[in-house]
């Protein structure tokens, strides 16, 4: 199916021209520009800097994430944020350590990320000093630098067409309060996003762990993939 929001290489991320830079290195979905740009302007009349942390994530750079942690040259943490080990990563069955890692880390080919439609925000005015952005629950929630950032954003940035893919979490990826995707446009995007595209995707890739992905396809895809929250 041909669409005019994105094409199957721009949804895997292996291609960027629907993409505009918004700021230095954060790129986003031409659809998207205008939307955020009010969300932000909006934020700011609250006091808020609302900033992208991350924005579109290309295929290359969702797979050296993804070989790194793999092959444990970077740590896989468990569901409490905490490093597993060398020892527990050797512990543990290789589809353990997938699932593990899907957790916190998407498939390359499946994060909303490369549809330049999903964004991470922070406020870098709120980081008490010296402290770097760690992207973890406790900054966002009640108590966290963030909260106040996070609960305007819960009740003002629907208006603008966001919401939370992964507001609470329900059995697959984890709860991540500080990514918000732009709606119109996402939903036309996940549909396009089938699993012989992905299959096929992986099939090229020089991507660890690819035998064990293919057979598993069918569950990360209904638990990772579809299994967001929807937008109330
Ligand atoms: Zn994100």
């Amino acid at each position: 199916m041909i669409s005019s929001v994105i094409t199957p290489k721009q949804l895997t991320g292996q291609e960027q021209t629907h993409l505009i830079e918004f700021a230095p290195n954060r790129l986003l979905h031409k659809q998207v520009v205008k939307d955020f740009t009010a969300l932000q302007l909006a934020a700011k009349q609250q006091g808020f800097t609302l900033h992208i942390a991350s924005a579109f994530r290309s295929f290359e750079r969702q797979l050296q994430i993804w070989n790194n942690k793999y092959s444990g040259r970077v740590a896989i943490l468990d569901k409490n944020e905490v490093a597993l080990d060398c020892k527990q990563t050797n512990k543990i069955t290789e589809t353990e350590k997938l699932y593990q890692l899907l957790h916190w880390s998407a498939l390359p080919a499946t994060s909303r990320h490369h549809w330049g439609t999903d964004i991470d925000v922070y406020d870098p005015t709120l980081l008490p000093l010296g402290q770097s952005l760690q992207l973890q629950k406790s900054e966002y929630l009640s108590g966290g630098y963030f909260a106040e950032l996070n609960e305007w954003l819960t009740n003002n940035m629907q208006a603008f067409g966001f919401y939370r893919p992964y507001q609470n979490y329900q059995g697959g990826v984890a709860e991540e309060p500080w990514h918000i995707s732009y709606f119109p446009i996402a939903e036309k995007c996940l549909p396009l996003l089938d699993e012989t595209l992905i299959a096929d995707t992986i099939n090229k890739a020089s991507i660890q762990g690819k035998s064990l992905i293919l057979q598993q396809l069918p569950i990360i895809y209904k638990q990772y993939i579809c299994n967001i929250n929807q937008r109330k």
